[in-house]
């Protein structure tokens, strides 16, 4: 049992009763007792008993709370070995782990997506670069084709334009002549398929090549006969040679247009439609 005093002190209920009666007979005890002796040792034992108990407050120095930290040690070493063990701070801990847990996941996840990003981006440039290296070989293999192709339409021979189309000698001439010397290239007048070579009435060896829009060009007299029938050629390909054979009254070339294959039309006219000139 403790008793407040005025002075912020506690001290055991006897004692302060004792100091308060102090200057009284009858002292502590409930027990009455008289006589002089026994006051005095009441009083001596009272003082006995306040002086250790003042002497913190006679120091004046320390509160209770420094003493009672100072039976535990420093303040400094006290603190961390409480927060050590308090419920509340192993939670703190336990929140601050999960904190930077947080953050190093959303690091790593940041990463991977910065990563991928890159990724997609060295992707998307890759395909940009094999795009235009396409599109560079299509352009190239397009002007190959032209470069190849060269011109659309060419004349048959190079020569002298000798006879046109249409009546002649009381007959009809069902083509144009070019005289040249024998072995002179003849070539086909543009692309298409060779679908007869060789030996044919009046014109000793022909050729027949049968354009992409119907039209079969025919060449005749010819000394040599370079392709054969299924071959395909390409405008201005040498398909013969000039020759006197047939009905010929010297080395030239004869040469025929069968519209639709079948019907035969002026050569010239045909040709110069199509930007050729043979006269
Ligand atoms: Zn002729």
């Amino acid at each position: 049992m403790t008793q407040d005093m005025p002075d912020g002190h506690r001290r055991p209920p006897a004692v302060g009763s004792a100091l308060r009666r102090a200057p009284v007979a009858g002292g502590i005890s409930h027990r009455r007792t008289a006589g002089p002796r026994r006051e005095v040792l009441v009083a001596c034992v009272a003082v006995a008993l306040l002086v250790p108990l003042s002497l913190p407050a006679a120091s004046g120095a320390q509160t209770r709370e420094e003493v009672e930290l100072a039976a535990y040690g420093s303040a400094s070493d006290a603190v961390p070995e409480v927060l050590e063990q308090d419920g509340t701070s192993t939670d703190a801990r336990a929140e601050v782990r999960k904190l930077l847990a947080a953050q190093e996941t959303r690091r790593e996840r940041e990463k991977e997506e910065a990563e991928r990003a890159a990724e997609e981006k060295r992707e998307a440039e890759r395909a940009a670069e094999e795009a235009e290296q396409v599109e560079a070989a299509e352009k190239e293999a397009e002007r190959a084709e032209q470069a190849d192709s060269g011109p659309s339409f060419v004349r048959p021979a190079d020569g002298r334009f000798t006879s046109g189309f249409g009546a002649r000698w009381g007959s009809h001439h069902s083509g144009i002549d070019i005289a040249n010397s024998i072995g002179t290239p003849i070539v086909s007048v543009t692309g298409g398929t060779v679908v007869e070579a060789g030996p044919a009435s009046g014109f000793g060896l022909w050729v027949k090549v049968r354009h992409d829009d119907g039209t079969v060009t025919v060449y005749g007299h010819m000394d040599r006969i370079l392709v054969g029938a299924g071959q395909r050629v390409g405008a201005g390909e040498q398909i013969a040679t000039i020759g006197n054979r047939g009905h010929s009254t010297g080395p030239h070339l004869h040469f025929e247009v069968w519209q639709g294959g079948q019907t035969p039309i002026d050569p010239v006219g045909w040709l110069a439609e199509r930007g050729v000139s043979v006269r």
